[in-house]
């Protein structure tokens, strides 16, 4: 079911023609698979070439390097409408909103002509550890280690919950290059994993819910990566991750919003046709109060997620104000997908049904791209 939603004040004539043509692309290629990549727990290559044809891999990235040559708004056109597909198997997100432009802003001439253009296509699918078994929300406590060797940096350790790290051919690896320095001693590699000696990958994590995306453990032993690989400078990885975070977050910001918006659409045409007492759903005064309620949620919400965009695409926007987009849109969620699977009824519990499986796939938005409790830190700072 695609509902029509109102046309967005940011949206430029340009980003609701990739709306229109991605719309039309997710409904015949995505959604009748998104089913097989929950069983397979990954998405497979050819969708990836297929997305890459279309131009959905990296919308903003420059023409001039196989990208679409959008701004920021192509990439919450294309979040929103894989939310509002309930498709959360495949991760563009981490590949175009996220690694691409780590390689645009820190990458050097040869290192963009080299990697983007891969990215752009499909051919190559790219992900980004920073998290370990022993540092999630405490990045600069990261243990992966960089020892310089002639042109290589010879790496160890491993990361944990790498999304696409099981296809990934371009890995961003945080590492310490300096550990003495903690947070001023990290900086970021990008391996290119195809017979990478000493590069392993574990096990396809099982999830409580966006089974379609795969969440993998990585181990490096002694992996050489050329010291030609180094994303911008020596040691500034630290802040290039806090520079990266906000877009991050308000990728998170926009799919969440967008999947609450889907999860009131879903349960209100459930409500128009389900029966009880006599009667429509819908026409019962507590249920539909409850439904009121996650419009409310959703409507107040839209309008702030809406001005975080628009000022992100003018460079405006703050890392607090990332975070609050991230913070506000996932809490809501989580309190919009309980109600709505409370309305379902017993049907808002089975696998089948839509609303069961967004309801799964919501409870992370809280915990990735930074938790909730590290969000308010982060706004904390600004008082
Ligand atoms: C499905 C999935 C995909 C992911 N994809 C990626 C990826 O592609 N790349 C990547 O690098 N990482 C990825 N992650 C990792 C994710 O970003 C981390 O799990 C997250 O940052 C939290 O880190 P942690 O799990 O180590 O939790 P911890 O840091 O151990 O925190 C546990 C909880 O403690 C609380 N807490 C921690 N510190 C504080 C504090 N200072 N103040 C208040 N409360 C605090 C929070 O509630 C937090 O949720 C992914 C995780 C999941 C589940």
């Amino acid at each position: 079911m695609q509902a029509n939603r109102p046309r967005r004040a940011w949206e430029s004539d340009e980003a609701a023609m990739f709306r229109a043509s991605l719309r039309a692309f997710l409904e015949t290629e995505a959604v009748p698979r998104e089913e097989a990549w929950r069983e397979q727990r990954f998405v497979e290559r050819e969708f990836w070439h297929k997305a890459g044809e279309l131009g959905a891999l990296c919308p903003s990235i420059p023409v001039e390097y196989g990208g679409s040559g959008g701004d920021f708004t192509f990439e919450a056109v294309m979040v929103e409408e894989l939310g509002y597909c309930g498709i959360t198997s495949f991760q563009q997100n981490i590949h175009g909103t996220i690694v691409a432009h780590y390689i645009h802003q820190y990458g050097s001439d040869a290192q963009k002509a080299a990697w983007l253009p891969k990215l752009a296509t499909g051919e190559w699918i790219a992900a980004i550890g920073m998290t370990e078994p022993g540092a999630g929300s405490d990045l600069k406590a990261l243990r992966t280690s960089a020892r310089r060797e002639g042109d290589s940096y010879v790496v160890n350790g491993s990361k944990i919950f790498i999304t696409n790290g099981m296809l990934a051919d371009l890995l961003i690896v945080a590492c310490k290059t300096d550990p003495a320095r903690g947070a001023k001693g990290i900086s970021l590699l990008v391996l290119e994993t195809e017979g990478a000696q000493g590069f392993s990958r574990g096990r396809n994590l099982h999830k409580i819910g966006m089974h379609g995306s795969d969440t993998a453990e990585l181990f490096f032993e002694d992996v050489r990566i050329p010291a030609a690989n180094l994303l911008g400078a020596e040691n500034d990885g630290f802040v290039q991750m806090m520079t990266q975070l906000p877009q991050e977050r308000m990728g998170v910001a926009i799919g969440a919003q967008a999947m609450a918006e889907h999860a009131v659409e879903l349960t209100q045409s459930y409500m128009r046709e389900r029966e009880a007492f006599g009667g429509r759903l819908l026409d019962l005064q507590v249920p539909r109060h409850m439904l009121v309620d996650c419009l409310r949620e959703t409507r107040v919400s839209r309008a702030f997620v809406d001005d975080c965009i628009t000022r992100h695409n003018n460079g405006e926007l703050s890392a607090a104000d990332a975070s609050m987009a991230k913070l506000h849109t996932t809490e809501m969620l989580g309190r919009v997908m309980d109600i709505c699977v409370q309305l379902h009824g017993g049907y808002g519990y089975m696998e089948e049904y839509r609303i069961a499986r967004m309801y799964a796939d919501a409870r992370v938005q809280r915990i990735y791209a930074g938790a909730s409790e590290i969000m308010k830190d982060i706004i904390a700072r600004t008082l």
